[in-house]
């Protein structure tokens, strides 16, 4: 298995453990964002498609969960996850190279994101068989139990970001709680999914019990959304086609988790650490060259550091050099063609703004010059009301401005209609707990941040930023329903 595991004759849906044609029959190419040259082949789904990967997992959950998956043990869905999770880890490298090579992203992230999906199916592998409901006091002469039940199919449309990451977030609690899965991956990032796909086929899923079907989100995703066979939706993705989603799957009362983004504050005070908190700063805004939900794309100095914290910053900036994903540098390029537009015009309508450029890195001279790429950017002094200080740009932009007082801070940090992530950098402990209660977001790091990490960590947003909670145990309360059984015994 290699780099051109997906290059010869092209990649067909995985549904019930076999390569599946498209319906249709046409195909869409996978660009490959290091040098806009397509490289891959992957089928155009359509609701003709969806309906076969949906009726093939409710085969395998069965209609009283007595189908191969659902029949099996608690045990044995985490036994089978923990294979999982050791065959990815084993494929380490393979698929860290393919999620490189689609997302752009620099190797050693696509290592790192490798790494996670191995720790989800650990992880949620681990809790399958320690969910449970309980028992309340009621009336005399009677016992009440609670049952969590999984939901049967549940739908998973995954975006092109972190797809191996959220694809571990979402489907290894989903299939934990012993629930059968329908994918719909992002068309431009999809390739490290299918081959998870054949992975969890070869460590002895039963048929059916992860499917995926790749495709275009107006088409394949809108099925996936709309199909009534479809008992719990996951979406990650912008907050306009969360609305879509949630409306489709309200047609057929399916519960959804949202997870829309957001325009994450570091909030920075006089007495933070600097030497810590800068490279972090950096990081946060860079990684995956800004395209992460929970990028750090404002910062926000406190005035005494304020000229100083923008100079550290701009000074990690300047160094940082942009060019192919497996070259492996600091950043990689923007997902595709019209990404890249869209972070350019943000920056141009800065410029004509008047908001000042205070530093940028540098693209790499051998780039090829057909690939998406963008040097990082660090904007000053911008109005907390600007578009740029408001709007998801996903891209490696920070935002940066200056506050007098905590109020105002919180003002600002609260001020945009997302609320994800916030991070606050200080050393005073009443302060820090104080932001950490006020600020309305689903996640604080204090004195650190992690965007995209922790995957035993509660994430999920307030606002435009959505609803519902992923990863961590808390992620399989979303799994499962619960059913109250109340039994009169005298
Ligand atoms: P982007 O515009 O950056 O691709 P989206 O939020 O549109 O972000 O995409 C996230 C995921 O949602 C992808 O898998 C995409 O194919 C899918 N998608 C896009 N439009 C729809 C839709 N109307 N219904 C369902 N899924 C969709």
């Amino acid at each position: 298995m290699d780099d051109n595991w997906a290059a010869a004759d092209g990649l067909h849906h995985f549904i019930g453990n076999r390569w599946v044609v498209a319906a249709s029959g046409q195909t869409l190419d996978v660009i490959d964002p290091s040098d806009g040259r397509p490289f891959a082949k992957i089928a155009r789904g359509n609701s003709a498609d969806v309906d076969a990967a949906v009726r093939a997992a409710q085969r395998a959950f069965g209609e009283f969960g007595d189908g191969a998956w659902g029949r099996l043990s608690a045990a044995e869905r985490g036994r089978l996850l923990a294979r999982l999770a050791a065959r990815v880890a084993e494929c380490g490298e393979e698929l860290a190279r393919l999620e490189s090579r689609t997302t752009g992203k620099p190797l050693r992230q696509g290592r790192a994101d490798a790494a996670a999906l191995a720790r989800y199916f650990e992880y949620y592998g681990g809790a399958a068989d320690k969910l449970h409901g309980a028992t309340i006091p009621y009336q005399p002469g009677m016992t009440v139990l609670t049952i969590r039940e999984p939901h049967g199919v549940t739908g998973h449309i995954i975006p092109w970001n972190y797809p191996l990451q959220i694809f571990g977030r979402s489907v290894g609690a989903a299939l934990a709680a012993g629930n059968a899965c329908v994918v719909k991956p992002a068309e431009d990032a999809c390739l490290s999914l299918l081959r998870v796909a054949e992975l969890a086929a070869e460590v002895g899923l039963p048929d059916g019990a992860l499917n995926i079907v790749t495709g275009l989100g107006a088409e394949a995703g809108a099925a996936l959304a709309a199909h009534p066979g479809i008992d719990h939706l996951s979406f990650t993705g912008s907050p306009a086609t969360g609305t879509r989603v949630a409306q489709a799957a309200a047609q057929h009362h399916c519960p959804v988790t949202l997870e829309l983004g957001g325009k994450s504050p570091q909030i920075v005070f006089a007495d933070a650490d600097l030497d810590a908190a800068v490279a972090v700063i950096v990081n946060a805004i860079v990684q995956n060259a800004g395209q992460t939900c929970s990028a750090g794309s404002r910062l926000l100095g406190e005035r005494p550091i304020y000229e100083e914290l923008l100079a550290r910053v701009g000074d990690a900036m300047s160094r940082l050099r942009v060019g192919p994903a497996l070259a492996d540098l600091d950043v990689g390029p923007l997902i595709r063609h019209s990404q890249l537009q869209r972070v350019q015009q943000y920056l141009s309508q800065a410029r004509a703004d008047g908001i000042a450029l205070a530093a940028q890195g540098r693209i790499v001279d051998d780039a090829p010059p057909a690939g998406f790429y963008q040097a990082p950017a660090l904007l000053r002094d911008v109005p907390a009301s600007h578009r740029i200080a408001q709007e998801e740009i996903f891209g490696p932009v920070l935002a940066a401005m200056p506050f007098d007082t905590e109020a105002e801070a919180l003002a600002i940090a609260n001020g945009t209609p997302y609320g994800l992530v916030a991070g606050v950098w200080t050393r005073d402990g009443a302060r820090q707990l104080r932001l950490a209660r006020k600020l309305a977001c689903g996640q604080v790091f204090v004195n650190n941040y992690g965007a995209g990490g922790g995957i035993e960590l509660p994430f999920g947003g307030v606002k435009s930023s959505g609803y519902g909670r992923e990863k961590g145990f808390e992620a399989l309360a979303a799994f499962t329903r619960l059913k109250t059984v109340a039994i009169r015994h005298g």
